[in-house]
């Protein structure tokens, strides 16, 4: 490493992800409440959706939270800081016999996606797991067909899961689901059961079973219409003015000379950019607001930065912060990208 990481560290950003962490717990604590009988986890994977798992997880754990998910082997590290190794889920489970070994050493618990996976686990001594069963998602999971082989029968299975293809939409699936999730809890013996993620909360009692699995409206998503009045906003991006032009009509503004002005305009230029996850489909209605007034973006969106009308806002200059319009369910629409990739996409350039 070079010598240059102390006062990297340090460094004055132009951008800066306020995380509302009040916010945050609530969202947590409405989750668990909806859950009703059954207790919420939470779904940390990805860096809490791209928010942070140092700025969060201990947050959820305050709140109450015990049991948490995460993807990859790569983020049982971080999270180990913050809670025991055996509080912690391995969604992608052990692909391959190193992964099996890994998950033997640092004690997070694996999920076993497959026959293979359940042998591979078992020759690396076995041991407590979960088991995620495939009613219909076709990603990850054991069919149900195969829920009587024998490695699946040997394996001692804390959790038994499944995962809910359109949980988000009024859709004939989720029933269907809930049935072959049924017929897998009498064809495995197991401790406790989950199938929900957020939306999953909202859409029936039947689906909550022991534990659920909420990520997205723990962060402030609203997957479905029954959440909007009680998940709160929890992720608000700040971005510096860098630089403030006056322009002259017939002036134009960025990568090829997109935006013509039509009239003279004072502009901001703002350090936020595709490279930082503000993409270019926010392009056609996108806007940061400054002081309570919307500037519209002009031209096209560069790798760092972005330039918006501020003539009405005169006060604007060098150095002030504006808001991205970070509301989930409304940026979706307008950048149409998912609120999942909203948050996932923040760049490593936040603070
Ligand atoms: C990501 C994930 C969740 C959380 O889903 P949300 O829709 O973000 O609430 C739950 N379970 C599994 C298996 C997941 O992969």
């Amino acid at each position: 490493m070079s010598s240059s990481v102390g006062y990297d560290s340090a460094a004055p950003r132009t951008l800066r992800l306020r995380i509302d962490t009040a916010a945050l717990a609530e969202n947590w604590r409405t989750l668990d409440r909806l859950s009703r009988s059954a207790k919420a986890g939470a779904a940390i994977k990805a860096d809490c959706y791209g928010l942070g798992v140092a700025t969060c997880l201990p947050v959820l754990l305050n709140a109450g939270a015990d049991h948490f998910f995460v993807a990859h082997w790569s983020e049982v590290a971080e999270a180990s800081g913050y809670v025991e190794p055996s509080q912690l889920s391995v969604l992608h489970g052990p692909v391959t016999e190193e992964q099996a070994r890994f998950a033997q050493i640092c004690g997070a618990v694996p999920v076993i996606n497959s026959i293979e996976q359940a042998k591979i686990w078992r020759e690396a001594g076995g041991g407590r797991c979960q088991l995620m069963v495939d009613t219909g998602i076709n990603r990850l999971g054991v069919r149900l067909q195969d829920l009587a082989d024998p490695a699946i029968q040997a394996l001692d299975v804390d959790v038994l899961m499944s995962h809910l293809a359109c949980a988000d939409e009024d859709s004939p699936m989720n029933a269907r689901q809930l049935h072959a999730f049924k017929t897998a809890l009498g064809a495995v013996r197991h401790k406790s059961a989950s199938l929900a993620n957020s939306a999953g909360i909202v859409i029936g009692p039947e689906y909550h079973r022991d534990l659920t699995r909420p990520g997205l409206a723990l962060y402030g998503g609203i997957p479905r219409p029954e959440l909007a009045d009680v998940i709160r906003q929890v992720a608000f991006p700040e971005v510096m003015a860098i630089q403030t032009h006056e322009l002259t009509a017939g002036d134009t503004v960025g990568y090829n000379a997109e935006f013509t002005a039509v009239r003279d305009m004072r502009v901001a230029t703002v350090s936020l950019g595709y490279a930082d996850g503000f993409l270019r489909s926010w392009n056609d209605e996108g806007w940061l607001e400054f002081g309570g007034q919307k500037l519209a973006l002009l031209g096209k969106i560069s790798m760092d930065m972005v330039v918006v009308d501020c003539t009405e806002a005169p006060d604007l200059s060098a150095g002030d912060w504006l808001n991205v319009p970070y509301f989930l369910p409304d940026a979706a629409q307008q950048s149409t990208l998912s609120q999942y990739e909203l948050l996932t996409v923040l760049g490593q350039r936040f603070g």
